[in-house]
């Protein structure tokens, strides 16, 4: 077996994956001194090392296994199989929203290397939430709100109450060798599993869903301790996005560079390449954050996507079309994975309710969030809307905030803003109604499908205010 495999099929099958993952001989290995012995290569520091070429040519910003070699597609698995996507209606992120229950195991050696604490652990589900629900007023509050929530497990396999965390001290499973997953995964159909630990060399690897992975001890998601949780201090990696990056392979991504410039129009690009038509084709790979970055045509490179090899800094979203192949990946290829979540589930975070609902009750939290961009100016009836104090907020910006909203804030509002060509363009007119403040049952929802179509170009959050009301 050759040391190292060379770029053109770095990505090796998931079943290689799994069969390799108790090969011994570690091709990486970081010594006390920092020192790092890799692929026969000698690298004097992490920065030596993420900057070489070795690094670069092996594909160990992420050694995602994401050969189409996958099983045959049946039933509504099609929709987001290994051959094409089909973005349909039913997996919009408006439909509703998804919570996956997370375990996070530990890997550490006999130094202590890997040891990570509780609190770096809980930014790291911060982040993908701030990530997958473009949280307003975080880093990912420019991206597409998929509408999956993450949190760490409250109940393990057994019904036992639970932190969600294990913690283990094996060298060999540091290393990322030996078959540590098959002593320590939880239920790979119900938990989403996440290991740290030296992640073979690589900052991160997944296994897409598409492999039938769901249910197989090998499932779930390895992450080099380094690089997991937010303000790491593992520039250019520090901000968490390794996992964003990694569970949106878990959930069927593949790489914006997929095998390097697709068809720019549909229906092609549902078929070939990252088969998503939202991403603009990308011929390979990026590093850093190169704004010129053109690499097929005259249509800039997808630098801020998540499943591009930029930095951390660099990365803010997914595209309304990767976020419904996820869902789609989720539901037909992960089905025991997920719960739906109530209207009123606060969850983890702040969020009460994403339902896309025209509706909301005096005195709750609203937040009406536009398409990315630059020089968003929010209108209601046609006239500019002025910032009043820390109630209503975001007049400039993508997110228009309430806090609380009130019965006068009922009306039509639209968003003008500059898109990604520079071109000023208007979102449609979204009709908002406010009820009397208690004038429904708590938990209860109006669907109003009239007003779905005017709905689709925002993603609308209604949100728990934060002292009792
Ligand atoms: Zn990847």
């Amino acid at each position: 077996m050759a040391k190292y495999l060379p770029v053109g099929v770095c990505c090796a099958l998931a079943a290689a994956l799994i069969a390799s993952s108790s090969d011994a001989q570690p091709q990486f290995e970081r010594q006390a001194n920092g020192v790092i012995h890799a692929g026969g290569y000698t690298f004097d520091s992490w920065g030596a090392y993420l900057g070489s070429d070795y690094f670069k040519a092996n594909g160990l910003r992420c050694k995602t296994g994401t050969s189409k070699a996958g099983p045959s597609p049946k039933g509504s698995q099609a929709d987001c199989s290994f051959l094409a996507t089909n973005p349909a209606g039913e997996y919009a992120p408006e439909v509703e929203r998804y919570r996956i229950p997370v375990v996070v195991h530990v890997i550490m050696n006999t130094n202590g290397d890997g040891a990570l604490s509780d609190a770096m652990i809980l930014s790291q589900i911060d982040v993908l939430n701030e990530d997958f629900l473009a949280l307003p007023a975080s880093s990912g509050a420019d991206g597409t709100d998929v509408q999956i929530e993450f949190y760490l497990a409250t109940e393990d396999p057994d019904g036992q109450p639970t932190t969600g965390i294990t913690r283990s001290t094996n060298n060999d499973w540091f290393d990322d060798v030996a078959n540590y997953k098959s002593v320590l995964a939880w239920d790979t159909h119900r938990y989403l599993n996440i290991y740290t630990n030296t992640a073979g060399g690589a900052l991160g690897y997944a296994i897409l869903p598409q492999y039938n992975a769901a249910g197989n001890s090998q499932d779930g998601v390895v992450i080099l301790h380094a690089a997991f949780g937010k303000d790491s201090g593992f520039v250019p990696y520090d901000l968490g996005r390794t996992a964003t990056h990694e569970v949106g392979h878990y959930l069927g991504l593949l790489h914006t560079f997929e095998s390097g410039c697709d068809d720019a129009a549909a229906p092609g690009c549902y078929n070939t390449a990252d088969l998503i038509c939202d991403t603009n084709p990308e011929a390979f790979e990026n590093y850093g954050c190169p704004a010129a970055a053109t690499s097929c045509n005259a249509s800039p490179d997808p630098i801020h996507n998540y499943m591009d090899y930029t930095d951390d800094a660099c990365m803010f979203e997914f595209t309304p079309e990767q976020a419904r192949r996820m869902r789609c990946s989720l539901l037909n290829w992960r089905p025991s994975l997920y719960q739906i979540a109530e209207p009123d589930d606060t969850g983890g975070g702040a969020i009460e309710s994403s339902r896309a609902n025209g509706f909301i009750q005096d005195g709750h939290g609203l937040v009406l969030t536009a398409p990315a961009g630059t020089g968003h100016s929010w209108y209601r009836g046609g006239v500019p809307i002025v910032t009043e104090g820390e109630r209503l907020t975001g007049v400039d910006s993508p997110s228009l905030i309430f806090d609380p909203v009130l019965e006068s804030d009922a009306g039509i509002y639209t968003c003008a803003f500059n898109n990604g060509n520079k071109a000023l363009v208007e979102t449609a007119p979204f009709t908002l109604m406010v009820l009397p403040p208690n004038s429904l049952p708590a938990g209860a929802w109006i669907s109003i499908a009239a007003l779905m179509a005017a709905i689709t170009a925002f993603t609308l959050r209604l949100f728990r205010r934060s002292q009792a009301e």
